[in-house]
């Protein structure tokens, strides 16, 4: 099952015109067009993606709104006479090169996009349409590039998976795929060209992993692999709801990571213990105004609705670094990892950010089981800073006569090696610690999680993570305290057995795979 879709390369001749007014009207009646074109899919995918998704469409828009570059395309079409599809190309390729050179892959993403929204105006000029790529049957898609415009108009109910020559991790087409949930291998090259003729064809995104025209016994053991994976899953499934027991009866939380009421809802379904790391921030990443008290309070309750009787903890804004919010007001940092970001940001602005949502979330304590967690705490002044501010918003709401869990937990992020490395200082003062181990062996290692470059870094601070894991577990259950792990570690079956052995009570991680470690966790001894 494939479908081998190699677009028409567009044929952009110079001419020269004579008319130069009607050319710059047919230049701007197709930049209108394709903006209509635009907000039309971005109106159609609202019910699929969320606001910050949606975004791909805006920068989309704002290319076409970009005066720098109608500009210097009528100033080619008035000085040189020609045709508008000729003037706007050159002058979207000058862009394109110029990023290109840069050699970034977040520019070279940018330059992706200046290509396909300028090619979608070439071919408005041309009197062509935006190819939709026509499915009636389930096949896997195999093509040089697909753009936004294209995969937002999938029939996604027969798409099984995607390969393309072109596109990166992190640009917008990958964007969407993910968001859609479909499987897909970008960027494997110009080899893909060659391929212009197979029969069949496997992919698994999950392993990164192709097979073209697979001799039968591949094809077969695949299918079967393929086959048994979705068994193992339904089985999986089915006993999720269950607590996760090694064979000696040791008994580990097995949490989710939310941060919306659909994924509240994802983890009701694959049999979620509690939830480990409600992420707040996306709550606020996902809009383009403050939410106020009552509106977080909204939000978070719509989660907690989903979740009857479950331990949730719900942890404060960790805003700045990699999730950036459009309207805070927040400086431009060097180094915005290490700056103001999370409870530092909160502070800074704490009656429009910090306080409402300390508020918000004391409102719903009395009547679910909540727990509060920080983030990024360094030191001790940090945690009593915030401690401060919560009893202080405690006193404030018991004398408007709101019902309040005064004795509400409250507990650390591991993310910061000041912490890890010496927990006595904290332990007395928190009910619990979380190991963020994606910022924490960011740390740890001096590589920006964020950067494909020094991503390599990352694995290796996995040694030093596991002794510190150790040591704080023990001196957390000396004191009555417990230990949960909710960065990307925690789903880590390499792992999950050392952690099981250091005492670890809690593991929280994304929904899908909850059913596959609680299964994993019962298979140990
Ligand atoms: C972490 O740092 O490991 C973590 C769980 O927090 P976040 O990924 O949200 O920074
Ligand atoms: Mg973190």
């Amino acid at each position: 099952m494939f479908l081998l879709k190699n677009e028409e390369p567009l044929l952009i001749q110079k001419k020269s015109i004579d008319n130069l007014e009607e050319e710059i009207d047919t230049f701007r009646r197709a930049l209108a067009v394709v903006k209509n074109q635009i907000r039309e899919v971005k109106q159609k995918m609202a019910q699929q993606l969320s606001e910050n998704e949606l975004d791909i469409y805006d920068a989309h828009i704002s290319i076409l709104d970009d005066p720098e570059l109608i500009d210097k395309t009528i100033d080619l079409i008035t000085i040189q006479k020609v045709c508008a599809d000729f003037a706007i190309n050159v002058v979207a390729r000058e862009y394109i090169e110029l990023l290109e050179q840069l050699d970034d892959e977040y520019l070279s993403a940018r330059a992706k996009d200046i290509d396909e929204v300028s090619s979608a105006v070439v071919k408005s000029i041309q009197g062509k349409s935006n190819q939709a790529i026509e499915l009636t049957k389930p096949v896997i898609i195999v093509a040089d590039k697909i753009s936004t415009h294209q995969i937002s108009v999938l029939e996604t109910r027969f798409v099984l998976g995607i390969i393309t020559a072109q596109g990166g991790a992190t640009d917008h087409s990958s964007i969407l795929y993910n968001a859609m949930g479909i499987p897909a291998i970008v960027g494997v090259g110009s080899q893909l060209n060659t391929v212009q003729y197979f029969n069949s064809i496997i992919l698994d995104a999950e392993q990164g992993l192709i097979r073209i025209d697979p001799d039968p016994e591949t094809l077969k053991a695949f299918e079967a692999q393929y086959e048994s994976h979705r068994v193992e899953e339904k089985i999986n499934l089915q006993s999720s709801h269950l607590p996760a027991r090694t064979a000696s009866g040791k008994h580990i939380k097995v949490f989710a990571n939310i941060g919306n009421a659909k994924e509240a809802k994802e983890a009701q379904l694959r049999g979620a213990d509690g939830v480990g790391l409600l992420r707040t921030e996306f709550c606020f990443l996902d809009r383009k105004t403050l939410p106020s008290e009552d509106e977080q309070y909204e939000m978070y309750k719509q989660m907690l609705d989903e979740l009857p009787g479950k331990e949730v903890i719900i942890r404060l804004i960790d805003i700045g670094s990699d999730k950036m919010v459009s309207y805070i007001e927040m400086d431009e940092e060097e180094n915005p990892a290490l700056g103001i970001r999370a409870l530092r940001l909160g502070f800074k602005h704490y009656d429009s950010l910090l306080r409402p949502q300390i508020r918000a979330l004391l409102r719903l304590s009395a009547a679910f089981d909540i727990q509060l967690l920080f983030p990024m705490i360094a030191t001790q002044q940090g945690l009593k800073d915030i401690k401060e501010a919560i009893h202080k918003e405690m006193i404030i709401l018991k004398t408007e006569g709101v019902a309040v869990n005064t004795s509400i937990p409250m507990g650390i992020m591991v993310e910061i090696p000041n912490v890890a490395l010496m927990p006595e200082l904290f332990v007395d003062d928190v009910d619990f610690f979380s190991f963020g181990t994606n910022d924490l062996a960011q740390y740890m290692m001096a590589a920006d999680r964020t950067n494909t470059s020094v991503a390599s870094y990352l694995p290796k601070a996995i040694p030093g993570i596991l002794k510190l894991i150790e040591k704080v577990t023990e001196i957390a259950h000396d004191r009555g305290k417990w230990v949960g792990i909710c960065g990307g570690l925690a789903a880590d079956t390499k792992l999950i057995e050392t952690f099981i052995g250091f005492g670890v009570d809690e593991l929280s991680m994304p929904s899908a795979l909850i059913p596959k470690t609680k299964a994993f966790i019962r298979e140990l001894e």
